[in-house]
Parts: C-alpha cells; sequence; structure tokens
C-alpha cells in the first residue's frame, strides 16, 4: 500500500488538530470541514478500503465501530445526532486510500446526500 497523508499524520509528520485517541484509533478534525463538527476517524491498523472489512478480524472491526462510537460521545453529540459516513471507491468520492469514518454534526444534514 502507498503512504498516504493519514499515515503522514498517523506518525507524527502531519499536525492535526487531534480529538481522541486510543490503541485502535486517531481522530482529529477535517482540513476541509463539511460541517459545523467534522471528524475523521483512522485505525491505527491500516486498511485502505471498507470492502476489506470483509476479510479482517470480527474483533478488530468490533473495536473500530466501538471507538467510532466513543468518539461521536466524546464530542456530546448523542442527543442532537451526527452521521457517520465511509466512502468506498470511486463513485462514492474516496480520495484518501486509507481506511476512515468521517462524523459529521452541528447542522442538519441533508438527505439525500447527493
Ligand atoms: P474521503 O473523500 O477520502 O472520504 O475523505 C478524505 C478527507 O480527508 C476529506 O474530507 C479531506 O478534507 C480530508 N483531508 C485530506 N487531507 C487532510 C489533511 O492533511 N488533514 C486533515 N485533517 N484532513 C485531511
Amino acid at each position: 500500500m502507498h503512504e498516504t497523508v493519514f499515515d503522514r499524520i498517523l506518525n507524527g509528520a502531519l499536525p492535526v488538530d487531534s480529538v481522541y485517541e486510543d490503541e485502535d484509533v486517531l481522530a482529529f478534525r477535517d482540513i476541509n470541514p463539511q460541517a459545523p463538527v467534522h471528524v475523521l476517524v483512522i485505525p491505527k491498523a491500516k486498511f485502505a478500503r471498507f470492502t476489506e472489512i470483509a476479510d479482517r478480524p470480527i474483533e478488530e472491526t468490533g473495536r473500530l465501530f466501538s471507538a467510532i462510537s466513543k468518539v461521536a460521545t466524546s464530542l456530546n453529540l448523542d442527543s442532537s445526532g451526527y452521521r457517520v459516513v465511509i466512502n468506498n471507491g470511486r463513485d462514492s468520492g474516496q480520495e484518501v486510500e486509507y481506511f476512515h469514518a468521517h462524523i459529521l454534526a452541528g447542522r442538519r444534514l441533508a438527505w439525500p446526500p447527493g
């Protein structure tokens, strides 16, 4: 797998506005926010796409999704609500080939998402 901007963030080469970290994930604010709250959650165990989750250990995936939920709760988003977005591949608009979940909140989010 080629090095992505998120590899550089995880190894400390690029500074970010970090909001949460544990043994499984790092969460930080998106550089180009699409909502008042726009946080990205990346796993420390790298893989490129959501598609690959089917071949990864269930335990690891469970911890990853648990951490995404914890990030949202730590940002006090539970009562107002939030959206979790995972882009996968070309038609989704995925730009960075390192798995990441977007947490979007802080305004009424349109549906369908466009
Ligand atoms: P994707 O379209 O791949 O699902 O989302 C990639 C996200 O990463 C975009 O929302 C983009 O703004 C964000 N991003 C790209 N480069 C950087 C960076 O260097 N720092 C931060 N904090 N976010 C970035």
